[in-house]
């Protein structure tokens, strides 16, 4: 059976009370803090119903919004936002305000506090534009490369890949417009600030598309040869965090020591895989024979 939420509350505020003597000595912080986390949610509780009739059609999501907004900047306990939304699903709700809306939630342990009262419209329009390719009618193929394309120069998260391409295996599909296009789309073997499953369009100009060489060294090289080399293009010295004129377009290729870039996909499979024969380049150097 539901504890009466008026008792609840009459207990709340009685701990409160005895804790004063602790309050004025600045004791017992977390004990204070939970008592009052006791009486918000049994406030919430006993008024539930009367503010749900004033809320109107709002939906759980927008009541846990409107209480996390008039409790701004302070950590409020999941247990309350269950009282507020009377739905046990308030954790999944919280996700759809960060995700979804955009809004900065933080969490710690378990309790819950709204930085701003004003969402962040980037991840809100990001959410969104996800949302509306995934519902296109072209080919999972499209759909990301439609993808990249609104999102060049910025990294895309493995989640939203997989959103687009309907189920796992869009970082798959990164990989094949990569070899089948020449887009110099990044992984996290290219370039060491993305995250694994993480990839990024450098740029979608067709001045700037891979030499089709590359489609010969596969991610697993790729990754043993510029890991080795720190990201640094041996001719020029550049990595990607030095690279300083705005604008510029800057990836890193494999370069083989032994064939120039239109030659090299004669070379036996064994002597094109030899680590030791191969060096990292960037895009500039690389196409100008360097
Ligand atoms: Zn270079």
């Amino acid at each position: 059976m539901r504890e009466d939420p008026a008792l609840a509350y009459r207990a709340a505020a009685q701990k409160l009370v005895d804790l004063s003597d602790d309050v004025s000595a600045e004791r017992s912080y977390e004990a204070v803090a939970d008592a009052l986390s006791d009486l918000r949610v049994a406030v919430a509780r006993v008024y539930g119903a009367r503010r749900r009739q004033a809320d109107g059609v709002g939906g759980a999501r927008q009541r846990i919004l409107r209480y996390l907004t008039a409790h701004r900047g302070e950590w409020v306990s999941g247990a309350e936002l269950a009282a507020v939304s009377e739905i046990g699903e308030w954790a999944r709700r919280i996700r759809e305000l960060r995700v979804e809306e955009g809004y900065d939630v933080e969490e710690n342990g378990g309790r819950y506090r709204l930085l701003s009262e004003t969402p962040d419209s980037e991840r809100r329009d990001r959410y969104r534009m996800v949302t509306k390719l995934r519902g296109s009618d072209e080919s999972a193929t499209d759909r990301i490369q439609e993808l990249f394309d609104e999102l060049v120069g910025k990294a895309v998260t493995a989640d939203e890949l997989d959103r687009v391409a309907h189920g796992r295996g869009g970082a798959g599909i990164a990989r094949q417009i990569r070899d089948h296009e020449l887009l110099p789309i990044e992984s996290s073997a290219d370039a060491p600030d993305l995250r694994t499953g993480e990839h990024r369009l450098v740029s979608a100009r067709e001045v700037d598309r891979l030499h089709p060489s590359q489609r010969l060294f596969p991610e697993d090289l790729r990754r043993q040869v510029f890991a080795r080399d720190r990201y640094m293009c041996r001719k020029c010295r550049r990595r990607h965090e030095t690279v300083d004129s705005l604008g510029e377009v800057f990836y890193l290729v494999v370069k083989h020591l032994d064939a120039t870039p239109n030659d090299v996909a004669g070379l036996p499979g064994d002597d094109l895989r030899r680590l030791s024969r191969l060096a990292t380049s960037c895009n500039r150097c690389y196409a100008s024979g360097l």
